[in-house]
């Protein structure tokens, strides 16, 4: 089964439920490893998926995700940023993005990549 990564920025949650939602086919094939807002946001919407759910952002869930890359157990992160906002956690955030492509793992930033993105899945 693979193991996709789900985050989204608070400016970009509603996007990405609407995304997994219109793709719910896809993801209750798949187990998803969300940061902890954006994975109680997928549990709220009752399409019974298999959600793991690591600390909020800023609290560290990106750096979680992060380690979990670097122990190979990450198929591809979808990463919805907020360019027009700020983050406290900017750091953990460009962070997770240089493991991503330390680690050669597929990432999408934005919905129309997402959507490339599962559909090669
Ligand atoms: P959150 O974290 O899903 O817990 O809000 C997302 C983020 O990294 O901002």
């Amino acid at each position: 089964m693979l193991n996709i990564a789900l985050i989204a920025h608070d400016g970009k949650k509603h996007d990405l439920i609407e995304f997994v939602v219109q793709q719910k086919s896809f993801f209750k094939n798949v187990r998803i490893i969300a940061t902890g807002n954006t994975g109680s946001l997928i549990e709220h919407c009752d399409l019974d998926l298999d959600v793991i759910k690591m600390k909020s952002g800023p609290m560290g869930g990106d750096s979680q995700i992060a380690a979990l890359i670097t122990e190979e157990q990450i198929d591809a992160v979808i990463f919805l940023i907020d360019p027009l906002d700020v983050h406290p956690h900017q750091v953990d955030v460009r962070m997770l993005l240089r493991i991503c492509n330390v680690y050669d793992v597929a990432l999408a930033t934005n919905i129309r990549t997402a959507r490339l993105l599962i559909s090669a899945l």
